[in-house]
C-alpha cells in the first residue's frame, strides 16, 4: 500500500495512500473518476472547427465516452505548427458540452490563462511539457477545478507525484494522474508506455490514474492494444485522440482514431472493463 512507498515517494506524502481503501474520487461535470467505472475521455488533439468538434463529440458520446477532450492552447514543438484556436476553441468546447452532455477537459499552458480556461472547462489538463511549471501548477490548482496532470516525458513516477504534491499543497485535491509514455531508447513507438508505472501509481497513491495510449503509441494501429493494457493494469480511465478525418488533422493525425476505429475499440474494451471491475471487487471487497 502507500505505506510501502514512503521512501521512494518521500516528497509526496499527501499523495500516498494511508490504507488500502484510501481513494480520492474526482467529480467533474457530472462524471465520477476513480469511483470504479472505467472512464473514457476522447476527442481531437486540437479543436479545429465547429463541425469537426461537434461531429467528434457526437461520435464519442454515442460510443460511451464521458468526457470530451480537445486542445485550444497547443504546446507545439515548432513555432510554424498550428498553435490552437485559443478562447475561440474554448467556446466551441462549451458548445459541444451543451449539445452532448459530455464534460470537457482541455489543456492550460500559461498561468495567466488558468482562470479563463476554468470558466469553460470541467477539468484543466497540465500537459507533459508543463508538468514542472510550478507557477502554472499553482494557478491551475487555485481555480479549484479538477486537474488532469500528465507525466512529463522525462519524468519519473516520483517526479510526477512531486508535482501532484504541489497541487495538493495549494488546496486542490481533485487530481487525476496520467501516464502518457516516456522517452526511452526505443523509437518504434512515439513514447514508451510505462504500464508498470500505472500499477505503481495504483498501489501507492489514492489519486485516480488514467492512461493516454495515443501519445504513447504515436500510431493509431497500436492504440487499442495499449488501451487494453491500461485496463488490465488497473487504470481508472483513458484519454484518447479521435478525429473525423485523421489524415487531415491539424495535429497528431497519425495517432488519432477514425470514428469507426474508436467505436470498434470501445466495443472490444467492454469485456476487459468487466474483468477489471470483477478483479477490483475481489481485491477491494466492499466492507
Ligand atoms: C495532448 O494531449 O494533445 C498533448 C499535447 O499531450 P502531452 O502533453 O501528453 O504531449
Ligand atoms: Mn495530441
Amino acid at each position: 500500500m502507500g505505506g510501502a512507498w514512503t521512501k521512494e515517494f518521500a516528497d509526496a506524502p499527501d499523495a500516498l495512500k494511508c490504507n488500502a481503501d484510501h481513494r480520492t474520487v474526482v467529480q467533474a461535470g457530472g462524471v465520477t473518476i476513480g469511483g470504479g467505472e472505467f472512464i473514457t475521455m476522447a476527442g481531437p488533439c486540437s479543436v479545429e472547427t465547429e463541425r469537426q468538434l461537434m461531429e467528434t463529440a457526437e461520435c464519442v458520446v454515442r460510443a460511451g465516452a464521458r468526457v470530451l477532450r480537445g486542445g485550444a492552447y497547443k504546446p507545439r514543438t515548432s513555432p510554424y505548427s498550428f498553435q490552437g484556436l485559443g478562447e475561440e476553441g474554448l467556446k466551441l468546447l462549451a458548445l459541444a458540452r451543451a449539445a452532448t452532455g459530455l464534460a470537457v477537459v482541455t489543456e492550460v499552458m500559461a498561468a495567466a490563462d488558468a482562470p479563463r480556461v476554468a470558466e469553460y472547462a470541467d477539468i484543466l489538463q497540465i500537459g507533459s511539457r508543463s508538468m514542472e511549471n510550478y507557477a502554472l501548477l499553482e494557478a491551475a490548482a487555485r481555480t479549484g477545478r479538477p486537474i488532469l496532470l500528465k507525466r512529463g516525458m522525462v519524468a519519473t513516477v516520483a517526479d510526477l507525484l512531486r508535482s501532484a504534491q504541489c497541487i495538493l499543497s495549494y488546496g486542490n485535491s481533485q487530481i487525476i494522474l496520467c501516464e502518457r509514455g516516456i522517452r526511452t531508447f526505443e523509437t518504434a513507438t512515439r513514447n514508451t508506455f510505462d504500464v508498470a508505472g500505472i500499477a505503481v501509481l495504483k498501489e501507492a497513491t489514492h489519486l485516480p490514474v488514467i492512461a493516454d495510449p495515443s501519445h504513447a503509441a504515436g500510431r493509431r494501429s497500436l492504440v487499442p492494444a495499449l488501451a487494453r493494457t491500461a485496463v488490465a493494469a488497473g487504470a481508472d480511465g483513458m484519454i484518447v485522440e479521435v478525429h473525423p478525418h485523421p489524415e487531415q488533422a491539424w495535429s497528431d493525425g497519425d495517432q488519432s482514431l477514425s470514428f469507426a476505429e474508436f467505436e470498434t475499440m470501445m466495443a472490444d474494451l467492454v469485456p476487459w472493463c468487466e474483468l477489471q471491475a470483477q478483479f477490483r471487487r475481489v481485491a477491494e471487497p466492499v466492507a
